[in-house]
């Protein structure tokens, strides 16, 4: 089984660039049984997230000027 070491770097990974099949299912595989990685990948898609949101904000800021 893949190491957390390397579950979270995919994760991570997963951020910049789409995993290959094999890497999605083995992280998969290793968050199906390791409770802290389930966790790492939870922040991570709220980091993602958050990102999208925040290039976003530019865009929305000149339809809507707040000043
Ligand atoms: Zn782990």
């Amino acid at each position: 089984m893949m190491k957390c070491r390397e579950a979270t770097q995919k994760m991570s990974e997963e951020l910049e660039r789409p995993l290959t099949l094999g890497e999605k299912a083995s992280v998969t595989v290793h968050v199906a049984m390791c409770r802290p990685c389930r966790n790492f990948r939870r922040q991570a898609a709220f980091l993602r997230d958050s990102m999208r949101a925040y290039a976003r904000t530019p865009e929305d800021d000149e339809r809507n000027p707040s000043q």
